[in-house]
């Protein structure tokens, strides 16, 4: 696959030395994406015929009604034209849907999430988001172009190795994608330098942590936090990708 590459965004991300640099530049791509979404792009007809047909997914349906107070004039006159757009198609699904009983009551709700082949095509009508799927092109590229970096700036190397590396999704996402963009020692380096830093950076997170939850002990009360005072956020952040804290990369947009 080819990746558009842009190492600015990762060198700048890199500068944040937060727990990991593809998650800051992650965060603030949403931030933007979101922002876009309400702002100048809200009448052009190209992201008009998008949003029509994907529609956003819950999640980013709460971004956009919270950010910056929201904008919900033009929140709802896309949601407005989205839903001119998917009742005749919800009308048609409901058709084709058959009667089948799954089972109803409280059967229906302790049954396992639907697999792919089971979703039908109401299903389908909710399972999209344009946010979702650029925010998808938008890791890929940021990934590549660390990678990229890592292969061609003995700088970003020295300065990767001295960080806290990636968070578990990300340094997952970057191992595996790293076979296709690098090869023989450069890609052997990377591979050891991902894992060694979750290795060390987990650890180190372990110790923040326990500190942090040994100064509620009225004994520590007096010592210093250290490095703990928001060892659980960060401990998060390293475990599922940012979730909690300050929206990093902020004096960026
Ligand atoms: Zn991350
Ligand atoms: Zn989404």
């Amino acid at each position: 696959m080819k990746y558009h590459i842009d190492t600015i965004p990762v060198w700048d991300a890199m500068k944040e030395e937060s727990e990991c640099p593809l998650c800051a530049l992650r965060r603030k791509t949403e931030r933007l994406l979101v922002d876009r979404s309400l702002g100048a792009s809200v009448m052009s007809p190209d992201t008009r015929i998008k949003v029509n047909e994907l529609g956003f997914c819950s999640r980013h349906q709460e971004m956009m009604y919270a950010f910056r107070g929201g904008n919900k004039l033009g929140h709802g006159l896309m949601m407005l034209s989205h839903l001119q757009t998917l009742r005749p198609k919800v009308e048609k699904a409901l058709k084709a849907t058959g009667s089948q009983s799954s089972g109803g009551g409280l059967g229906r709700l302790f049954k396992p999430a639907k697999s792919a082949s089971e979703r039908g095509p109401l299903d389908d009508l909710s399972a999209n988001c344009l946010l979702c799927d650029e925010m998808k092109m938008q890791e890929d590229r940021h990934a590549a172009s660390l990678l990229h970096l890592w292969k061609t700036e003995k700088a970003f190397r020295e300065a990767f190795l001295a960080s806290k590396g990636l968070c578990l999704p990300d340094t997952a996402k970057a191992l595996a994608m790293a076979p296709e963009l690098l090869s023989g020692d450069t890609l052997d380096s990377f591979t050891k330098a991902a894992k060694d830093l979750l290795n060390a950076n987990l650890k180190r997170l372990e110790e923040e942590l326990e500190w942090f939850t040994l100064k509620f002990d009225y004994r520590n009360a007096e010592k210093p936090w250290g490095d703990s005072r928001d060892a659980l956020e960060r401990t998060v952040n390293k475990l599922r990708g940012w979730t909690l804290g300050p929206e990093p990369m902020q004096d960026n947009v």
